[in-house]
């Protein structure tokens, strides 16, 4: 985006939008709809937000046409880009929108969860905040459920505020066979291949505890969304329940340990 030059006005005033989701580092942006952009209602509030937002518009429809100074013109290109942003949010939950970035998505073009138990499993763009200049974008990955840096400098610095914090989830409201199979698999530290204390312990309470969340759930017939659900909770907690712990620490039990732990 910063190697822009103004050499090369005659090439940039067409097709503004094609060279802005091509350009290196706006790789998470798909491209907008002319008849979105072309339509005011879409844009509602945005004419405070962006400066020069006329020639910013008209910039990125491709009918820009002043004779300005290269300073004006870089002003108008920037504010021309978050423009692009902040438009970009609101497509993105349209159906259009949505649909652009499923294919983006299957495609990992947003990058895989950097989680080894998540086995690479795409992540989706999201914001912390619907204000531009708050939080740069992160990334989510909804098999683990959780939010990672991105990997590139590039795309670290990219407003979160361009995708917002309900895309992410909508996607999987439009398309709820998307929602992943929670993994129930799980790192357990060991040392020379026996299990350490104290977090053994908190890894038992915690199974205990999600398994006893699990038999609520089933019971209300919810699905809990964990792939092997399929009656085997209490076949596989009997097995990680071998004493083979070792106390490294020489804690005494119940020290650090959740209320109502029991040791087998
Ligand atoms: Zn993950």
């Amino acid at each position: 985006m910063d190697d822009f030059r103004s050499e090369t006005d005659s090439d940039y005033t067409s097709y503004w939008r094609d060279w802005f989701i091509s350009s290196r580092g706006n790789e998470y942006f798909c491209e907008i709809d002319e008849d979105y952009l072309t339509d005011r209602f879409n844009l509602t509030g945005l004419n405070t937000e962006v400066q020069y937002y006329q020639y910013a518009l008209d910039l990125v429809t491709d009918v820009f046409d002043l004779d300005c100074d290269d300073e004006m013109r870089e002003t108008i290109e920037k504010s021309a880009r978050h423009l692009y942003g902040l438009v970009h949010a609101r497509y993105i939950v349209t159906t259009r929108g949505l649909a652009k970035m499923l294919e983006k998505y299957k495609k990992a073009d947003f990058g895989k969860c950097p989680r080894v138990m998540c086995k690479s499993h795409p992540l989706l763009p999201m914001g912390q905040s619907d204000n531009p200049g708050v939080k740069p974008v992160k990334l989510y990955c909804a098999r683990c459920e959780d939010l990672y840096n991105p990997k590139s400098s590039r795309h670290a610095v990219i407003d979160g505020a361009y995708f917002g914090t309900s895309f992410h989830n909508i996607i999987f409201q439009v398309y709820p066979a998307l929602i992943p199979t929670k993994s129930y698999d799980r790192y357990i530290p060991r040392i020379y291949g026996f299990k350490v204390h104290a977090p053994a312990t908190l890894i038992r309470w915690q199974n205990v505890e999600r398994d006893e969340m699990r038999r609520r759930l089933r019971k209300l017939e919810i699905d809990s969304g964990f792939k092997d659900d399929e009656g085997e909770v209490d076949a596989e907690e009997s097995e990680e329940e071998e004493e083979d712990d070792v106390d490294i620490e020489g804690m005494e039990n119940g020290e650090m340990m959740p209320e109502g732990v029991q040791q087998a």
